[in-house]
């Protein structure tokens, strides 16, 4: 293999993530949530040149003792329970599994004890072994809640993180989650904590699930002012989400001033995926890991640390996406330009259903015209200004 070259890529600034045994989070055949992404994308970067087998650092398993960092026990035993083929019927309405979005699977605790493993394996690295940036795709399981599995979610990867980073690092964390649909488990986490600012970005509740993340919704108690919300409209497309994302987050990063920077990196917000309603294209991932970069080196010593997320189009979306947020993290950006690889599109387009893309960025005329495009861009304008007004107000009485 030729001998790499790019600035930042043979230093030990950044570690990808990644075991197999984060594979083992499959709740059956039919399900839209499919870790095979995982296999997929690896592939990509593999045959791209921007990752070697021997570049992987691999996750571990989370402890009990860990998981219960934020969830309950009753809970964690139930997940135990359900992992061993116990499941009984009171599961569904005490602890949310066995439901449609998260059904009950064989080593359903192991599985998804790996995949926190993968995100508390990048903090230490970038806490403890000095590196700056770390990388765990098999994260950003953003919905589940102390007490109850949902919407595809056992163990909620990132709040353990968090937690972890708070005791053990003593860290201000900002998590910033671009996932199309609501960060709300990490949200609710937090609500009260003032050393912990949540911001997420997605398409509206209205018709998504869960529902939740109005801009309204700001935190509580000392907490109050540290939980941004921006819900963008249906159909709202990479222009309109891109400024949004920026202004926010340079504001909220700038008076925030937080140690870390955690990012969810849901690749769900384009027009090919399945289960939402924007108009997203390949720009967006592009842009989104630019920016969360160079905030990081500009107010946290470069600490950054990246997980995946929700990405239901696998095969078109997820694997470009994602290889955008280490190529960004890696300082390989320029591999780019070799275009997407012929034999990784051979490999992988027989057993793809739909056409692989050949580009790293999408056709523009991917999708029909949106009529309605100002006014959403307006729409969203106000929401933004909606959500900020808390620093506004407050930059405001400091300078009185
Ligand atoms: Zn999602």
């Amino acid at each position: 293999m030729a001998k790499r070259s790019g600035v930042g890529r043979m230093t030990d600034e950044h570690v990808f993530i990644f075991s197999p045994e984060q594979l083992n989070y499959r709740f059956h055949e039919e399900h839209p949530f499919n870790q095979k992404r995982l296999s997929i994308t690896n592939d990509l970067l593999f045959h791209l040149g921007a990752l070697r087998p021997e570049d992987i650092t691999p996750a571990r398993e989370a402890t009990i003792e860990e998981l219960l960092l934020v969830h309950d026990e009753e809970y964690i035993q139930a997940v135990l329970n359900a992992s061993e083929g116990q499941v009984r019927s009171s599961y569904r309405t005490a602890f949310g599994i066995g439901t449609d979005d998260t059904p009950a699977f064989p080593g359903m605790h192991q599985a998804a004890a790996w995949l926190v493993g993968g995100t508390l394996e990048a903090v230490d690295q970038v806490f403890a072994k000095g590196k700056k940036h770390a990388l765990n795709l098999g994260g950003g399981l953003h919905h589940g809640f102390r007490g109850r599995a949902s919407g595809f979610c056992i163990y909620n990867d990132s709040s353990i993180a968090i937690e972890y980073m708070r005791r053990k690092y003593g860290a201000r964390v900002l998590y910033v989650d671009t996932d199309a649909h609501h960060g709300d488990g990490v949200q609710w986490a937090f609500y009260n904590d003032p050393d912990v600012c949540t911001l997420s970005i997605h398409e509206s509740g209205r018709f998504l699930f869960p529902g939740t993340g109005n801009a309204n919704e700001r935190g509580h108690g000392d907490g109050y002012g540290t939980s941004f919300n921006i819900p963008l409209e249906a159909f709202t497309e990479d222009d309109s989400f891109i400024h949004v994302y920026k202004e926010a987050m340079r504001e909220i990063v700038a008076s925030f001033k937080p140690d870390v920077i955690l990012t969810q990196n849901g690749a769900d917000s384009h027009y090919y995926d399945p289960l939402t309603h924007l108009c997203g294209t390949l720009k967006l991932y592009h842009e989104i890991p630019r920016i969360a970069h160079e905030l990081a080196h500009e107010y946290c010593e470069g600490r950054w640390i990246a997980v995946g997320g929700g990405g239901y189009d696998i095969w078109r979306v997820v694997p470009r996406a994602w290889s955008m947020v280490w190529l960004e993290m890696s300082g390989q950006r320029h591999l780019q330009k070799k275009g997407i690889p012929k034999q990784w599109l051979e490999k992988w387009q027989t057993e793809s259903p739909v056409t692989l893309p050949e580009g790293w960025f999408d056709r523009t005329d991917m999708y029909p015209h949106i009529p309605r495009q100002k006014e959403i861009q307006k729409k969203n304008l106000r929401t933004l200004k909606q959500s900020l007004k808390v620093i506004e107000s407050s930059s405001e009485n400091s300078k009185a």
